[in-house]
């Protein structure tokens, strides 16, 4: 299992509230449920290498190189790269990670007590970090380019209830401002000349995610965003080579599509290799 961080997980560390449609495993977050699947996990017999770096990948030869010059060769492989927050590429994004841009508004709500936050998209998780951080900070201010918005209607309602709660649709971010730390935004909205500018103390973007593929642009079939094209198998266009979990799973991504989506790849691989 080659890993390119330092740790195993994924985005099971990115959750804090409570981990849902997972039965017969209750945990109060991502950090829980992945201790107690990795009492299970280690019971297993594999070797895991973290800070795995893919150099390059040759899928039909099933050879994988690392950037520490490793070399390795299978029979088959189980793609499972994940998929990433899309960032917007706007001015002060990088600049202001973790000075005022905020990771989750599940986990820093407390921190933006009394801080006036933007929001950035219209989905479901746009619209949830919007309304838990409602419940702390004077006024939240929902940018989305869509109108209406993509998140689910019991959301939008509420949305629409909360007097703390701004919604620009059809509108854009494009620049986060600032010295130390984030001071305001500038948005623009659609039909308007100039965008004008917003104080905010805290920006929490949630404009959706992009599946991990570039190392197998050109060798995997991708649909048009990017994910992994699999048979009901979940074998890519490439033979002996799987992808599962949220990289082929734009539709339902969840930590029981992946589990499920890994034991399918890994029983078809188990008896093409028992004959
Ligand atoms: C805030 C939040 C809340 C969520 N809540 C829930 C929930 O309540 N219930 C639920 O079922 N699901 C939830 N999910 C979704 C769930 O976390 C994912 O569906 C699940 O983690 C997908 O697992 P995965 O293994 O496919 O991908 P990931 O978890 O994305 O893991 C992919 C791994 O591959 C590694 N990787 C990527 N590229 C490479 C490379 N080139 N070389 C080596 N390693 C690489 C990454 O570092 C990462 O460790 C939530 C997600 C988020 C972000």
């Amino acid at each position: 299992m080659l890993e390119q961080t330092e740790r195993t997980g994924g985005q099971l560390h990115s959750i804090y509230g409570p981990v849902e449609n997972y039965p017969g495993l209750p945990a109060s977050n991502g950090s829980e449920f992945l201790e107690r699947f990795a009492e299970r996990v280690s019971a297993a017999e594999f070797d895991l290498w973290t800070g795995a770096e893919i150099q390059s990948v040759d899928l039909k030869a099933k050879r994988i190189v690392l950037k520490s010059g490793e070399e390795l060769q299978s029979i088959s492989i189980i793609v499972a790269t994940g998929v990433r927050r899309r960032q917007l590429g706007i001015p002060g994004e990088k600049e202001f990670a973790g000075r005022g841009i905020i990771e989750s508004g599940s986990r820093d709500r407390e921190a933006c007590a009394g801080k006036d936050v933007c929001v950035v998209g219209g989905g479901d998780a746009a619209a949830e970090n919007a309304l838990l951080l409602a419940e702390f900070c004077p006024t939240v201010t929902l940018v989305s380019r869509r109108k209406p918005l993509r998140a689910r209607p019991t959301f939008v309602t509420q949305l629409q209830s909360a007097h703390c709660i701004t919604v620009f649709p059809e509108a854009v971010v494009t620049r986060i401002l600032g010295n130390d730390s984030v001071e305001a935004v500038e948005i623009l909205r659609k039909g308007a000349l100039k965008p004008f500018q917003m104080a905010v103390q805290g920006v929490v973007i949630r404009i959706g995610v992009e599946p991990n593929t570039e190392p197998f642009q050109g060798q995997l079939q991708l649909d048009s965003e990017g994910y992994a094209v699999v048979s009901s198998q979940h074998e890519t266009n490439v033979a002996n080579v799987f992808a599962i979990g949220d990289v082929s799973n734009p539709l339902a991504p969840t930590i029981i599509g992946a589990a499920g989506t890994g034991a399918t790849a890994a029983k078809v691989i188990a008896s093409r290799l028992n004959g």
